[in-house]
């Protein structure tokens, strides 16, 4: 994965190096070593922080529990990224998330850097009483690398405001006197967090979605009649028509795309299927979203697997197999599960022809290469996923001015700063023929590579 990301950079880098508006300062010899110096730092982390936080269990055991923060590049801002709860959790894992913040924040002009972190458990494994003591060892084993304008953690896959509360009290009781309400986001909102925080992740993947088909491209559609671009072909199909919706992943941001997509008035959605990591649920006439969230919110997260869960319920679906979401007929997939998802081995019978990663990393390079190839229009990580982030930006600003915004500022600033990302790449995108992955991180590299420069980073 790391690989992957790696190599894209170089790419954007190498179609940068031929641009000769771009660095009009840099000539000759000198212009080919500050774009391999620009590769070196973008492709390598500054700091990887590993420790084995050590945890008395309630049963009395003791077990030591890998975790992680690695800092990619603060060329930007302080770092940040969330902290990922999940037993396959591991270095180069986070070193590949970190790396995607730093661009994701370049993307779209947050003023941070890249950073992420991961403690290898599976949170279900684990009693409150637990839990609590796993996140108060990782704020004290990380204190001397955090901070309000160090480093700023945030929920990931299998944490979310209740760990950053816990947090945060812990790095308030062990920096008495320091500023504290911006060492994490993604806090409750009694605790200084903001409104919106937890479903601005799945609101902006779906806006992303419903932006690029119901404005963009139908406010385009005059122009693209004649278009030879395989992605404005695609998307063209799409428009103005009703659309079957899946979502792989039931958290908080499956949950929430899937609930702006049943509730969207802008586009005729179904969202025909929903999945977690026991069980995929189809109904063709459509899922009632509502009751899921509600069945979930009672059930530790999970999705009903039995007929007679569904039955006491009132859920109308059928059972399948937890991977038969992403290879089902359907219009639309959202990818908001984990990394790989789309890979070799299933890339030639996906049938979606919009697939929006609220995920990171949830497409393969293999199958992104094929995909993209068939024209599928695949909205990527950086862009579809950054409501967190952007969201997390406005809480930790809200923490410094203890000033807080309503929730109808925060979603006017969320989406103002994602359309102005939209329209900076779309007219690129179905323009040429590079994905919009490609498309994004060309803007990314160009952003963070000026700075770099101006900062006298690359000599
Ligand atoms: P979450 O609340 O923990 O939800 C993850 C969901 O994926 C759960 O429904 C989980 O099911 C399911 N899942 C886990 N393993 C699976 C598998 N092998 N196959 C199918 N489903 C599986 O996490 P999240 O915060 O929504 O994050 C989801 C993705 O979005 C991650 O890639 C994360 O990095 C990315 N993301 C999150 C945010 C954010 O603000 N939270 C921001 C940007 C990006 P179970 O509940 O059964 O385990």
């Amino acid at each position: 994965m790391e690989e992957q990301t790696r190599s894209i950079v170089q790419q954007s880098l190498n179609a940068l190096l031929e641009n000769e508006n771009f660095l009009t300062d840099l000539k000759g010899g000198m212009r080919q070593k500050a774009f391999t110096s620009l590769n070196s730092i973008l492709s390598t982390p500054n700091q990887i922080h590993k420790s084995f936080l050590r945890v008395p269990l309630e049963g009395g055991e003791v077990v030591r529990i890998p975790s992680y923060r690695v800092h990619h590049n603060d060329a930007l801002g302080p770092y940040k990224g969330g902290i990922r709860f999940h037993e396959t959790v591991n270095e180069e894992e986070v070193v590949n998330l970190a790396f995607l913040m730093t661009l994701k924040n370049a993307l779209h002009n947050v003023p941070f850097g890249g950073g992420k972190g991961g403690i290898m458990i599976n949170p279900k494994d684990f009693s409150e009483k637990e839990l609590h003591k796993i996140c108060i060892k990782y704020v004290r084993y990380f204190n001397n690398v955090i901070g309000p304008d160090k480093d700023i953690p945030a929920p990931d896959v299998g944490s979310g405001e209740r760990e950053m509360d816990w947090m945060m009290a812990e790095y308030k009781k062990i920096n008495q006197g320091s500023p504290y309400l911006g060492s994490f986001t993604g806090k409750s909102v009694e605790n200084g967090g903001s409104l919106g925080r937890r479903e601005a992740t799945g609101k902006g993947v779906y806006f992303t979605f419903r932006y690029l088909l119901n404005n963009y491209v139908k406010d385009n559609q005059a122009t693209f009649a004649t278009t030879t671009n395989p992605f404005a072909k695609t998307a063209l199909e799409y428009v103005n028509r009703e659309l079957t919706v899946a979502v792989q992943g039931f958290g908080n941001v499956g949950s929430v795309t899937a609930l702006e997509a049943y509730r969207c008035a802008h586009i005729q959605n179904k969202v025909v299927a929903v999945s977690d990591r026991n069980v995929t649920l189809f109904n063709a006439d459509g899922l009632d979203i509502p009751a899921l969230v509600e069945f979930t919110a009672k059930n530790k997260g999970d999705l009903p697997t039995s007929e007679d869960q569904l039955t006491a319920a009132g859920i109308a679906a059928t059972i399948q197999g937890r991977e038969d979401i992403l290879t089902m007929d359907v219009d639309v997939l959202f990818l908001a599960a984990l990394e790989n998802q789309l890979n070799d081995q299933n890339k030639t019978q996906i049938k979606a022809r919009i697939i929006v990663e609220g995920a990171n990393a949830p497409t393969t390079r293999e199958a992104d290469d094929y995909l993209s190839e068939k024209g599928v229009v695949i909205i990527p990580d950086i862009l579809a996923n950054a409501g967190g982030v952007i969201v997390s930006y406005l809480e930790w600003l809200q923490g410094r001015e203890t000033q807080f915004f309503s929730e109808e500022e925060v979603y006017n600033q969320l989406l103002a700063k994602m359309r102005n990302t939209m329209d900076t790449l779309l007219p690129q995108y179905f323009g040429d023929t590079f994905s919009l992955r490609q498309n994004c991180y060309i803007h990314s590299v160009t952003r963070l590579s000026t700075v770099l420069y101006r900062q006298g980073k690359l000599y």
